[in-house]
């Protein structure tokens, strides 16, 4: 719940560095918090939170996105050590990250979320590789984002994070937590284009009148509020659910889905209250409506979210 609020009001403030202290300190770290052993807690979590440490998670593999039971990536234990190989992309923050929370493949032959585990991998092994800087992701420019290659990482047997085997539940546990967060910086940028856009409406004039004064573009301001504050609300219950530790898989995908919706509309009417303006670098309306896009895809798609939300609800029917 306090991470969702410094979320929103460091995005909202356009806090050029709040991706990486949201990606290290959540995405890296939450799942150390949940299943770490104390040595591990000891380890990374007062480094991390003091920004010594920084954090990156790595699931998402060049050809496998949305399908995480098809990963590739494997841990091999060999005597006491964990090998792992494969590749993994899109890993924001990966590139500037000292360790990362990487899931891999550790029992084949079975079902993958019987055979998935999680490991924390430093990122300064010989065997680790950045073989390719994503500049092309519709992030904000300060933004780091990586492909990187994994080639007989052989990291100590203690690198293993929670239950052997058990990686499906840590993955799940971890995705509803980033889901909620996700929502709240991304609904911390809509609300500065908001602010940006309700501003503007009172300084630009046109038809002799400042354009606040046109049902037009002052209703869009209200639906504005209105998906914002809706939107909020959402995450604020979901979040609540997950600091009790209530199984929240179907509320965090309903907020997801929500929030990626209501920040899309926002920034949307941002644009067109803003006119030709907005679409300028004059205005960071541009650069927000780029990562309003991507919420619509990162930590699971509009349409991974349909699906969980859909699941849970034929399988109370199905009992
Ligand atoms: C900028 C950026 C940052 C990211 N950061 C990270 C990170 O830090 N760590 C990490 O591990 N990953 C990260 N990702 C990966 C992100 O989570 C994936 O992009 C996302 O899960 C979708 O996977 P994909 O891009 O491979 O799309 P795909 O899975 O290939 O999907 C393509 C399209 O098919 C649709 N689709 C797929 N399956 C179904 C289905 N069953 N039903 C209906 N439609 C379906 C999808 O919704 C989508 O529209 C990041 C991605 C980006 C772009």
């Amino acid at each position: 719940m306090a991470e969702c609020i410094v979320d929103e009001e460091l995005a909202a403030a356009g806090h050029p560095a709040d991706t990486i202290r949201s990606v290290s300190l959540t995405l890296g770290t939450i799942s150390i918090l949940r299943y770490g052993t104390e040595a591990q807690k000891k380890r990374h979590i007062p480094p991390r939170l003091a920004g010594e440490e920084l954090a990156a998670l790595a699931i998402t593999e060049p050809q496998i996105g949305s399908d995480t039971s098809r990963m590739q990536t494997t841990a091999t234990l060999k005597g006491d050590r964990w090998v792992i190989n494969g590749q993994k992309r899109f890993i924001t923050g990966g590139g500037l990250a000292d360790h990362v929370t990487l899931f891999a493949i550790t029992e084949r032959g079975t079902h993958p979320h019987r055979g998935m585990s999680t490991f924390i991998v430093p990122m300064d092994h010989p065997g680790v590789r950045i073989k390719r800087q994503l500049d092309e992701v519709i992030m904000a420019d300060w933004m780091d984002n990586a492909l990187i290659e994994f080639d007989d990482v052989d990291i100590p047997r203690e690198s293993l994070l929670g239950p052997l085997n058990g990686g499906y539940q840590v993955l799940m546990d971890e995705l509803d937590t980033e889901r909620v967060t996700y929502c709240m910086a991304s609904l911390g940028g809509a609300r500065r284009a908001l602010e940006i856009a309700a501003e503007y409406s009172t300084k630009r004039v046109q038809f002799k009148q400042p354009i606040a004064m046109f049902e037009g573009v002052s209703f869009k301001l209200a639906e504005m509020y209105t998906y914002l504050d809706a939107a909020r609300q959402l995450v604020y219950r979901t979040a609540k659910m997950i600091e009790a530790g209530a199984p929240a898989q179907r509320e965090s995908a309903v907020t997801k889905l929500f929030t990626a919706e209501a920040v899309w509309k926002i920034v949307d009417h941002a644009m067109q209250v803003l006119g030709g303006i907005g679409y300028t670098t004059d205005f960071p309306i541009q650069a927000i409506f780029r990562n309003a896009r991507l919420m619509r895809i990162g930590a699971g798609s509009d349409e991974i979210m349909k699906f969980l939300i859909a699941r849970e609800i034929l399988k109370e029917i199905k009992g």
